[in-house]
């Protein structure tokens, strides 16, 4: 009898260490990830399994998938792919007083659907032996004249364009939006082309002055092992733009998180999320990628702090999401390939 009760017992409990996992979906690729998810399998005996791809093709993963869905957390690099999720349905709202703490308000879904997780800027980049910092003030004032022929921006189809772009809309309406827009395109050293690091690698090589970008691609210049990418990063100076009193502050942006809809791990999941806006792991998780820490408590690494501290715009994230779609109509309309 007793021989009999210990087996159920041991049945019970390997079948319960079997259910100890939590599917991510995650647009994130640093290795620091890797270890930071091998500290949660550790502390909490619950399983990380990653999936990685972009977010967009996980959303889609997750719809197709529908309720067998073996997905419990999608992470993304930008907002604007949260809102996307949560509007097609893929997502549920969750009700975490830790992440409610951890998270500053701005920076997560109202009714729980997401929450931001790491947080980056993105800011004006120029040549420091052609370009004099006290030249530069607003993104609006990137389509002064006088920059002609000299910014460098990647293309419209480009997420982290389209939030920024949604962020005027959001704070000063369709019409000042489309004129930032023309303006910027007026002024274009070339037609868009490459991500973020080759906007810096061409302001290196000199087809411009200023680039916008986001921070942590000058971090990842800045650690790369090539060392013409090492030099391109020594080469730029960090602006964060928009600074003064009655202006809006620097744009910024999430890399973020939700629970998805038909999560079978549920419980596990949150304490994932829960676990990832700790002091440890955000210290970890943003020098992962050189981003800021979305948890006030924890300090940005080194390198940030170099840069100096900088006045955010405060806008609810979700305006991004809301306005992409009118974003990517001015993107259209003005030209901007
Ligand atoms: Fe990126």
């Amino acid at each position: 009898m007793l021989k009999k009760s210990l087996l159920i017992g041991l049945f019970f409990c390997s079948s319960l260490l079997a259910s100890a996992e939590v599917n991510v979906y995650s647009h994130r690729h640093y290795d620091t990830d890797k270890q930071l998810f091998k500290m949660f399998e550790k502390q909490t005996g619950i399983k990380v399994n990653v999936i990685k791809a972009k977010a967009s093709q996980l959303i889609k993963k997750i719809e197709s998938e529908g309720v067998a869905t073996p997905a419990d957390v999608l992470i993304t690099v930008d907002v604007a792919r949260l809102v996307q999720a949560q509007e097609k349905g893929i997502l549920q709202a969750i009700n975490s007083e830790v992440l409610t703490q951890a998270v500053p308000q701005k920076l997560r879904q109202k009714d729980g659907y997401w929450y931001g997780l790491t947080k980056r800027a993105r800011v004006v980049v120029y040549n420091k032996d052609t370009i004099n910092p006290s030249e530069l003030s607003t993104y609006e004032n990137l389509t002064d004249p006088k920059w002609k022929g000299k910014i460098l921006i990647r293309k419209s189809d480009n997420i982290y364009n389209q939030s920024l772009l949604a962020s005027f809309i959001a704070n000063e309406g369709n019409d000042y939006a489309k004129e930032w827009a023309k303006g910027i395109v007026n002024n274009m050293a070339r037609k868009p082309a490459g991500n973020d690091r080759d906007q810096m690698k061409a302001v290196a090589a000199g087809v411009g002055d200023l680039a916008i970008v986001n921070t942590y691609y000058v971090g990842k210049l800045l650690n790369s092992k090539d060392p013409q990418e090492i030099a391109v990063g020594k080469k730029m100076g960090v602006f964060f733009p928009n600074q003064g009193e009655a202006e809006r502050g620097t744009h910024i942006n999430i890399s973020g998180a939700g629970v998805v809809k038909h999560s079978k791990n549920q419980e596990n999941a949150i304490k994932f999320l829960e676990f990832l806006v700790s002091p440890n792991a955000q210290k970890l998780f943003a020098q992962a990628n050189y981003e800021y820490p979305i948890n006030k408590n924890v300090e940005a690494s080194e390198l940030l702090k170099s840069w100096g501290s900088f006045k955010e715009d405060d806008i609810a994230l979700e305006e991004f999401g809301k306005n992409n779609a009118n974003a990517v109509k001015i993107f259209h309309i003005v030209g901007w390939k």
